[in-house]
């Protein structure tokens, strides 16, 4: 029997009525004629909640504890929806990350898969049975479990798709696929019948948490065939897929933005080789995810070097800074909470210039001022202020006729 594994999201699986309305659909699969392997997040909030919850109970968080907190969402998600297969008479079994086989790295929070040992699922499909693994979770080299980063439970799907060798990964979500702008913020935004996996991953990279990045990075590395759809009308969605000559080549595919970012500027830094190395080192010791950097041109010798980080990562990037900023002889640690990154992305970019020109058009005739410019060879981003990113959004999308 063909293999499928779908994937739930937390609205997805927001309450009673969701789960069963999930339940219905496995079980319509299953009559389909496919094997099913589903992955689950955790209901509605339930993670968010849970940080919350820490935050309030301690400023000190070892990494192990949050991980143990945080994974706690999946696996009630994985017994409901059991218990709501089971009145289905379908019978299913439930699996922690840890009880599924996905094995990580040490790295608390933001942990890398390094092996799957998927064989209680494969015994569980062999008797006829629906595995239900928590997403977004692992169990450490240590024995200990492990988060695999927010938004991580795509990634679990598709790296149980590549290791069983799944026909297709299903990533059922609360809007009907990847579209050329989050509809929440551009209400004309329009669906994306087929997404390339170049431009997907520019789209995840830029902060469209519709897909997490690292998910879209291991369907293409292990060719998942990967699917982006609705489990509320449950219409065909969105295909990544590879690049292919008969694929229309918009020069703008999408308008991405995010509000997740914050900015950290070191002031003052002498003006010669090694600097930005030791700094970005450390960051990357703790293991802080710098997302795009500008350094002045120098003035008298010293310069200013800005990036932007995660906000979740803001502290420890500051902190790291901060106490790398004598060594470097850097004047000064400012951080920026109210920053946002508004990025167009599109294949045809490359062949097609004045994309930059008329982005930058469009802003101004918005009278949005653009902090740092970052580019690739699909895509231009600039980072602006959060008040402004929204209306920045929609005016680019307008200007590219994306409606
Ligand atoms: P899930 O909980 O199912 O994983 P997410 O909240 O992670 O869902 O992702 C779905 C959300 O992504 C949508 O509700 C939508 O607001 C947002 N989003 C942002 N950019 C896009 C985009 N370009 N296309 C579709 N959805 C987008
Ligand atoms: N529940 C986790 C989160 O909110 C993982 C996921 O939903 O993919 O980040
Ligand atoms: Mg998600």
């Amino acid at each position: 029997m063909p293999l499928v594994v779908q994937k739930y999201g937390g609205t997805s699986v927001g309450d009673a009525d969701r789960i069963r309305a999930v339940a219905d659909h496995v079980a319509r699969t299953r009559r389909e004629g496919k094997d099913v392997v589903v992955v689950v997040s955790a209901m509605g909030k339930t993670t968010d909640d849970l940080i919350r919850l820490a935050d309030e109970v301690s400023s000190v968080q070892p990494p192990r504890e949050y991980d143990m907190l945080v994974s706690a969402g999946e696996r009630i998600s994985t017994a409901l929806l059991c218990m709501a297969l089971a009145d289905l008479g379908v019978a299913a079994s439930s699996f922690t990350g840890s009880q599924a086989g996905i094995v990580t790295d040490t790295d608390h929070t933001k942990a890398k898969i390094v092996e799957i040992r998927a064989t209680r699922l494969t015994e569980a499909l062999a008797e006829g049975k629906v595995p239900v693994v928590a997403g977004f979770q692992g169990v450490s080299t240590e024995r200990d479990v492990t988060t695999l980063g927010r938004g991580a439970s795509d990634l679990t799907a598709v790296a149980l798709a590549a290791v069983l060798g799944a026909a297709a990964c299903e990533i059922y979500t609360d809007v009907t696929g990847v579209f050329s702008a989050d509809p929440r913020v551009v209400p004309d935004a329009h669906r994306l019948g087929r997404v390339s996996f170049e431009e997907m991953l520019e789209i995840s990279a830029a902060g469209g948490q519709v897909l997490q990045l690292r998910s879209a990075e291991f369907a293409r590395n292990h060719h998942v065939p990967l699917q982006v759809r609705s489990s509320f009308t449950w219409e065909p969605g969105t295909w990544i897929v590879e690049e292919d000559a008969s694929m229309e080549q918009a020069v703008v595919t999408a308008v991405i933005h995010t509000t997740s970012q914050a900015k950290v500027t070191v002031s003052g830094v002498p003006d010669r080789p090694g600097i930005a190395a030791r700094l970005f080192r450390a960051l990357a010791d703790r293991s802080v995810n710098v997302d795009d950097v500008v350094q002045n041109t120098s003035v008298h010798g010293t310069t200013d070097i800005s990036f932007t980080v995660p906000r979740t990562d803001l502290q420890t990037a500051v902190d790291v800074a901060e106490a790398l900023s004598g060594e470097l002889g850097a004047t000064a640690v400012h951080s920026d909470r109210g920053v946002a990154k508004v990025s167009v992305i599109g294949a045809g970019m490359r062949s097609h210039p004045g994309v930059t020109a008329t982005m930058f058009e469009t802003l101004a005739g918005e009278g949005i001022n653009i902090d740092m410019i970052s580019t690739s060879t699909i895509r231009i981003s600039c980072v602006v202020r959060g008040d402004d990113v929204e209306r920045a959004v929609r005016a680019l999308h307008g200007a590219f006729e994306l409606a």
